[in-house]
């Protein structure tokens, strides 16, 4: 099986643009930023990504994304940012080593939403809610 390359950055055998790393979690430039100053945040150890990742693990990368987004507006001169994560490669997951993107956002980028609200009719909604809300429950029982 081919090495995965955040593994590699992670343990430095291959370099990236770090911004900040400690045993647990590292931040580094994305090598092909979707705005300028785009970053990603990852675990040292491999998980695939949210539908595995342990929820110790995923906070740290959560909070180190938070503290990383917070300087952006100052040091970068962007207003805002997007924090996003595809799980799947049906979601467009590329890269199977867990990740969260932080995409500054510029008054003029050029970035749009990738998609469009679907119509759903009220009683759907009400009974999607319903089920992930009656499974929720379970697994939280089985904790
Ligand atoms: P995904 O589509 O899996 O959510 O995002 C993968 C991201 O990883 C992409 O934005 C891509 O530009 C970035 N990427 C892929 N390979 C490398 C690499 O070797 N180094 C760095 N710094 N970023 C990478
Ligand atoms: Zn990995």
């Amino acid at each position: 099986m081919d090495k995965c390359i955040f593994c590699e950055i992670a343990s430095h055998n291959i370099p990236a643009d770090i911004i900040s790393e400690n045993d647990e979690v590292m931040a580094f430039a994305d090598i092909n930023p979707a705005t300028k100053g785009h970053i990603l945040v990852i675990p040292k150890t491999h998980s695939t990504n949210l539908f595995d990742i342990e929820e110790t693990l995923l906070s740290k990368v959560i909070c180190l994304a938070k503290r990383i987004a917070k300087i952006m507006p100052e040091v970068l001169g962007c207003s805002g940012v997007n924090l996003f994560h595809s799980a799947g490669k049906i979601a467009w997951q590329e890269v199977m080593h867990f990740h969260l993107h932080i995409v500054p956002r510029y008054s003029r980028d050029e970035l749009r939403r990738p998609f469009v609200s679907t119509s759903t009719n009220k009683d759907e909604l009400k009974e999607i809610a319903f089920s992930l809300a009656k499974r929720l429950s379970q697994n939280n029982i089985n904790h």
